[in-house]
């Protein structure tokens, strides 16, 4: 059973709303397990249209439009339908009624416009709408049917949940069919990296199918299965899961909606440590993170934000810094020991930005900066170096998602050998 959406509306196009319609209308279909292979969007043009109409209907057994249900001349979907099916609209005195109900309801006089809703193709099954004066329908012909729904979301949603839904599962005994997926999330490796080793899931799964998507500093690795029921379906998922973790072991840092900083926040409190953090480039980002979750393990968090306030940090090592400026591994580490010591906590998290095109720097990093993290606990001292840094909004989400995710393999006890952490060499 494939089903494809058509989104309605000039102001899609011109990117003057989001299309939040067509998430949610993909989501639901894939709950009950129908197809999606295609969407539309299309303006308020009559011509074209009809043509995204019919083109719909001769791949897919289903199409659902949004929008251009309202009153109001460029509100076509109805004449367009009735076109495409060939059955000239008739008045529903049902769904005048309902509208005008819902006029007095709000207090309101309905206009004489309004009466050109309560219109639908011929033979359609009218869909009544108490939430909204736009009413839907369902045109059929053959085994083809378009499900018009108006484009307000919150009317739309509730007249999927109340008919559309139910109206599909009875229509093609879909039963408890359905379509889940599992989200596995990596950080610190390229999609390339991942790739080579999902490559043939990638390309050769069937049911279920494994696909892959690269976000600024995460990959997400999404196993979808279709079955009878939501058991087999997460059956499925499972097997395939446990042979993506077999490739990937440690480097998953979570599943669906778990969060990089909410799983480290577990492993802290698991160890009872607490954490410091100093931040530079990413200028309390890293911190954000941690507060927004509400984490009990950040005891405090530094900003600095010149070398005034870096060297000052330093405290009794201060002398490294104009001896050392060359060395940023030396620096960082003193400035994660310092952190770590002043502040008191189990473990301190230091992330030091080299700008772009710094005097320090050797040539290959001038383009695009240096990262330094550096780990200090009482139990030893990690470091890590990445080539990017300076206040590009990529670089610096990047940065902190970098820095958290070594925190998470430092508390972990695993090291990546194609990125391994090193113990730092001051
Ligand atoms: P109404 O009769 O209430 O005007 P309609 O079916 O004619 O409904 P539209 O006029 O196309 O729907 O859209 C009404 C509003 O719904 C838009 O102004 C927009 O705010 C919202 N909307 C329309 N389509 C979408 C969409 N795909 N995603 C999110 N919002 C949408």
């Amino acid at each position: 059973m494939n089903a494809e959406i058509i989104m309605i509306g000039s102001e899609l196009l011109l990117g003057q709303i989001i299309d939040t319609n067509s998430a949610y209308l993909a989501q639901e279909l894939a709950r009950i397990g129908i197809n999606l292979f295609y969407k539309t969007t299309v303006g308020d043009n009559r011509q074209r249209m009809a043509e995204a109409v019919r083109v719909a209907l001769g791949r897919a057994d289903i199409v659902i439009t949004s929008g251009g249900l309202g009153p109001t001349e460029d509100d076509l979907t109805r004449e367009v339908v009735a076109d495409v099916f060939g059955a000239p609209l008739e008045f529903h005195q049902g769904l005048y009624d309902q509208i005008e109900e819902l006029f007095k309801r709000h207090g309101f006089t309905m206009s004489p416009n309004n009466r050109k809703q309560a219109f639908i193709p011929r033979g359609a099954t009218p869909i009544e709408n108490p939430v909204g004066t736009a009413p839907g329908f369902v045109a059929c012909k053959d085994d083809k049917r378009v499900i018009v729904l108006p484009g307000v979301p919150r009317e739309l949603k509730y007249l999927m949940q109340t008919f559309v839904t139910p109206y599909l599962r009875d229509t093609f005994s879909l039963g408890e069919m359905t379509i889940c997926s599992r989200v596995l999330k990596i950080c610190g490796m390229g999609e390339s990296r991942v790739d080579a080793r999902v490559g043939d899931l990638l390309r050769d799964s069937g049911n279920p199918t494994l696909g892959i998507l690269a976000e600024p500093a995460q990959i997400l690795l999404r196993i979808t299965a279709k079955a009878d029921n939501p058991s087999e379906a997460q059956a499925k998922i499972a097997e395939m899961e446990q042979e993506i973790r077999s490739r990937f072991g440690q480097l998953i840092f979570g599943v669906d909606e778990e969060t990089l900083e909410g799983n480290v926040n577990a492993l802290l409190l698991r160890d009872g440590k607490s954490l410091s953090l100093l931040e530079t480039h990413t200028g309390g980002a890293i911190a954000q993170r941690f507060v927004s979750i509400g984490s009990a393990a950040l005891r405090e968090a530094l900003v600095a934000n010149s070398d005034a306030a870096l060297s000052r940090i330093m405290g009794r090592e201060k002398s490294l810094w104009n001896a050392q400026k060359r060395n940023h591994e030396a620096i960082s580490v003193a400035l994660g020991r310092a952190l770590r010591e002043q502040t008191g906590s189990d473990i301190g998290l230091a992330v030091v930005g080299i700008a772009p095109n710094s005097e320090v720097l050797s040539p290959e990093e001038m383009a695009t900066g240096k990262t330094c993290i550096v780990i200090d606990s009482t139990g030893g001292q990690a470091y890590w170096e990445i080539r990017f840094s300076g206040t590009d909004p990529m670089n610096q989400t990047r940065a902190t998602a970098l820095a958290i995710e070594m925190l998470r393999r430092y508390l972990a006890g695993f090291v990546d050998p194609e990125l391994p952490t090193r113990a730092p060499r001051a």
